[in-house]
């Protein structure tokens, strides 16, 4: 049976765990070879288990340790994947961090880091991949905000800014790109059960948010991988520059 992403070739950063880790294997599930990053020694281990469980599923897996933020270690990384895959078909943006502050206690360095992990990694990535899908005419670009980014929350201004950013970095760059049908989209999630949100389901905090989800319930990494999964395939086909929230309706 034709599978969603047959011969595809998918980059996925920031896929060693979490949400990235369930679209690596949604996307290969589908019959994709998938690259993917991450970046600390400490993850290489989960790395080559994901790559060993995504090649049983009968198409190619690679992990490359590099930093999203670092504009030449995505080069090097993008120009690898098209020396040993052939091209890029799908780039799914996930890479990121939150450094929550309040901002009279942010410091400078902590705004920086996660603008450049969070920000210019998707500008760096971008700016790499549209090169072989200008080549094909062909390509889906998926980049990951947040519902923090499109309505804020105190303690978050870093990470809101630069979700948001990325929704509008996603509008321009959809308008710039469609004559060459690539086209680029952005998925909002709410609160997912991830290592980044693991104080959720500690005490009040994470109660308060659940009271507030209407479907009363965290998301799982899955929900947002079948969500990438929509926009990485042509059943996605008409749509660019847009924001999907998968959230549970969450309203803060
Ligand atoms: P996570 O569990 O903390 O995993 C983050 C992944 O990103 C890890 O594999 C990490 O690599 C990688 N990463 C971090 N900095 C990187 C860099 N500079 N270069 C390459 N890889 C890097 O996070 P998550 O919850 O899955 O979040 C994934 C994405 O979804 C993020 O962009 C996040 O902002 C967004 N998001 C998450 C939620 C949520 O509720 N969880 C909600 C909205 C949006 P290592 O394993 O090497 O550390």
């Amino acid at each position: 049976m034709m599978k969603l992403l047959d011969g595809k070739v998918a980059i996925v950063t920031g896929a060693a765990r979490g949400i990235g880790a369930a679209i690596a294997l949604k996307l290969a599930e589908q019959g994709a070879h998938v690259a993917f990053t991450y970046v600390s020694d400490g993850s290489a281990e989960k790395a080559s288990s994901l790559v060993a469980e995504i090649e049983k599923l009968g198409v190619k897996a690679k992990a490359y340790k590099a930093n999203a933020g670092d504009f030449a270690a995505c080069e090097t990384f993008v120009n690898e994947v098209v020396a040993t895959f052939g091209t890029v078909d799908i780039c799914v943006n996930n890479a990121g961090i939150s450094k929550d502050n309040l901002l009279l206690r942010m410091t400078p360095e902590q705004w920086d880091e996660v603008m450049e992990t969070n920000l210019k990694s998707v500008f760096n990535m971008t700016k790499q991949v549209i090169r072989p899908m200008m080549k094909a005419r062909s390509g889906s670009i998926i980049n990951m905000s947040s519902i923090i980014g499109i309505r804020g929350n105190a303690g978050q201004s870093s990470y809101a800014a630069s979700k948001a950013g990325i929704i509008g970095f996603t509008k321009s760059i959809a308008a710039e790109i469609g004559s060459r049908n690539i086209r680029c989209n952005a998925i909002a999630p709410g609160f997912i059960e991830t290592d980044m949100t693991h104080y959720l389901n500690e005490g009040e905090a994470g109660k308060a948010f659940l009271d507030k989800i209407p479907l009363g319930r965290f998301g799982k990494a899955d929900e947002i991988a079948n969500t990438t999964l929509f926009l990485a395939s042509d059943l996605s086909s008409y749509i660019t520059g847009q924001v999907i929230s998968a959230c549970g309706g969450l309203n803060i």
